[in-house]
């Protein structure tokens, strides 16, 4: 681009010379209104020259350079001459006078057409300037003949047929949302991407990440309206207004929102998306209890981990869902305190009922009635407030071919999902998830359990937690009833404040409430549980569920015990079978699961022989077992294709799990599962 030869580059050519009228053409200063002089002119007035000539006794009059239309350079559009088009930010000091605007008529009167040129901003045309006819909500171009010192603007309606829009922006200081306790009660500007839109009865708001974290924005039009529509969840923009503090929180009060596009707007992505990269990385912490298989698991642990942070740290929502009993409950909870302190610090203080949701599932994996529940609230959160779909993470659940209808829902929405089990994984299950973390992956197996893993996954996520989660593993153990090494340890960590019969206790209660709870997620009363309130409303309250669940027990066990069929297989196996159907309480704790353990328990205190345990039910059995070699998943798998028209399936655990069939094959699945159980291998 070449500078404008007509006005040398200045952008503006002199038309006329005038005698100064202030001075009458002297140079000196007369008595003049300090009030309507600008600080430069003040200064000038007061070392005694004009300030209206700057002391030469005439004054210039200037147009704006009509070859160039005021940039000073040729661009070879030298005739389109600029209007511009003022941010709602702009005050008169960002008005020229003899500049075109864009302005919107806002009232038409006898004397004049009143023009908005923003927000603030409304000038006048005269009824005299007043070409033709125009109306409320007219887009008109507008040259700024006068502004007088009381602020009103004089305007004189131009028509033009070509012209450039130029858009004149107001410049506020930028920060990071991070730093804004710092300019509470200034304007300031920041960028970042539009994460979350609530449409309150008053304004709307909207939480903006940036680099540093989120802040929420107020942005008000009238109460309950929503302010910018076309800014959405996902938009990047420049928000400027005041900081305020509103309840703890920082907030901005919206006085202009923006939408950035292009080059603008992807440098602000990767700025977010570098700073959460950074943001997300694990703790480096040790493991309170390594051991081979922990350690071999380390890696997946921390990208299980890192995904999390990256979830909180964007303010994507979370779903958590864990198998409803002792196992998957402490370690949902373990991940629970961990990220929620997070939460709160990141997104506010009421955010973890937006971002955050934890759900038991009643099934040992993910079934259709839990995605579907969970698919149907992310895409109402997302219509609601524009939220992302959420990140799915399935603990001491998750890992077996019987979740792959439910993924199939999760892959159609392009939901990311994270599991941290320990039932035996089958492969398939891989290809919808993003992390897999799972003993048997390597070497080892269920009595590493899932409250295990989360316990340490949790400390990587947040170590500030490590204290007061340091019982969960060892109430998983006992839940699961572990007997790898590394449950005694965990067992022997919390020796000095919980000993095994409280650690046992607080499993039962936790199985007991589970039981009543459903599909609640119960987070008070399992905090209660989980001592992580008073203590003495702990101890009672583990100590009543106990009692209750005992007693329950007692009263299944004396139902059920002279009820169990005993019968010695070829390999030596003790096979015991009980009809829960016919012979056990129903619809009531203990459920058939926890009745054919507990059955299966009192059995093996009585022998050292190998034992299994059926407890079956018109359709379905429950499979317990002790030294007998099973592998539960092999032989689902066999039954469902050797019996035709069976419909078998479940699955479980190697040695505990479960099996589902049609009513009127029962008599056949049974015969030929305890023909298989008398033709295993045992540890004999
Ligand atoms: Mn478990």
């Amino acid at each position: 681009m070449a500078l404008c030869e007509r006005c040398s580059g200045k952008g503006e050519i002199v038309v006329e010379e005038k005698k100064c009228v202030a001075c009458k053409g002297t140079g000196k200063a007369k008595s003049i209104n300090l009030g309507e002089l600008s600080e430069e002119q003040l200064s000038r007035a007061l070392d005694g020259s004009c300030p209206v000539c700057d002391g030469t006794g005439c004054v210039k009059i200037t147009e704006k350079c009509p070859e160039c239309g005021g940039s000073g350079e040729i661009t070879g559009h030298v005739d389109t001459p600029s209007v511009n088009l003022l941010s709602d930010l702009c005050d008169l000091q960002d008005l020229v006078v003899g500049d075109l605007y864009e302005g919107t008529v806002n009232g038409v009167t006898d004397f004049g057409a009143f023009i908005d040129l923003n927000k603030k901003m409304r000038g006048l045309i005269r009824s005299n300037n007043l070409g033709s006819d125009v109306a409320v909500g007219d887009t008109v171009h507008v040259h700024v003949q006068n502004v007088k010192p009381n602020g009103n603007i004089e305007l004189i309606p131009k028509k033009l047929k070509e012209y450039q829009i130029v858009e004149i922006e107001k410049h506020f200081p930028e920060y990071r949302s991070s730093d804004l306790l710092k300019h509470v009660g200034k304007t300031v500007s920041i960028a970042g991407k539009v994460i979350h839109v609530k449409q309150t009865a008053g304004p709307t708001i909207f939480t903006v990440l940036d680099e540093s974290g989120t802040v929420v924005c107020a942005a008000f039009e009238r109460a309950g309206e929503r302010a910018y529509p076309e800014v959405d969840s996902g938009t990047i923009v420049r928000v400027v207004g005041e900081a305020s503090m509103r309840n703890q929180d920082i907030q901005i009060e919206v006085a202009e929102m923006k939408g950035l596009f292009g080059s603008d707007a992807t440098g602000i992505c990767d700025r977010i998306e570098r700073a959460l990269d950074i943001l997300a990385e694990p703790q480096d912490v040790d493991f309170l209890i390594e051991s081979e298989v922990t350690t071999s698991l380390k890696e997946g642990m921390r990208a299980v981990a890192k995904r999390i942070r990256r979830a909180i740290f964007s303010s994507q929502p979370i779903v958590l869902r864990h198998h409803a009993d002792a196992d998957g409950m402490t370690a949902g909870i373990a991940i629970e305190r961990a990220i929620l302190p997070l939460i709160r610090d990141v997104s506010g203080t009421d955010a973890e009922y937006y971002f955050y949701r934890r759900s038991p599932s009643k099934a040992p994996f993910y079934e259709m009635m839990d995605i579907v529940r969970d698919i149907t609230f992310a895409l109402g959160d997302q219509a609601r407030h524009g939220q992302d779909l959420p990140l799915i993470i399935l603990v001491d659940n998750g890992s077996t071919e019987e979740d792959v209808p439910a993924f199939r829902y999760t892959d159609v929405y392009g939901i990311d999902v994270l599991v941290v089990d320990h039932h035996h994984p089958d492969e398939v299950v891989d290809q919808y998830l993003c992390e897999h973390v799972n003993p048997y992956h390597v070497g080892g197996d269920f009595g590493v359990t899932a409250g295990m893993v989360c316990f340490e996954v949790a400390r990587m996520i947040n170590p500030d937690v490590t204290d007061e989660i340091k019982h969960l593993p060892a109430v998983s153990a006992i839940g699961d009833r572990s007997e790898a090494a590394e449950a005694s340890r965990y067992i022997d960590l919390v020796s000095d404040r919980y000993s095994a019969a409280e650690l046992s206790d607080i499993a039962l209660a936790l199985d007991y409430a589970a039981f009543w709870l459903k599909f609640q997620d119960g987070r008070g009363l399992l905090n209660d549980i989980l001592n992580f309130g008073k203590l003495d409303r702990h101890q009672k309250l583990v100590k009543l569920l106990c009692d209750q669940a005992k007693s329950m027990i007692e009263d299944q066990l004396r139902v059920c015990m002279p009820n169990v069929r005993t019968q010695r297989l070829p390999n030596g196996v003790s096979l015991n079978v009980i009809d829960l159907e016919h012979f056990a309480h129903k619809f009531t704790f203990p459920p058939p699961g926890k009745t054919s353990g507990e059955i299966h328990d009192q059995i093996c205190q009585k022998t050292d022989d190998p034992v299994v345990t059926l407890g079956y039910g018109p359709d379905f059995a429950v499979i317990r077992s002790r030294g007998a070699g099973m592998n539960i998943p092999q032989m689902v798998r066999e039954l469902h294709d050797e019996l035709v028209g069976a419909g078998v399936s479940g699955g479980g655990h190697l040695v505990v799990g479960s099996i589902k069939f049609v009513e009127g094959m029962r008599t056949e699945v049974l015969q030929r599962l305890a023909e298989m159980i008398g033709k295993l291998e045992t540890d004999e």
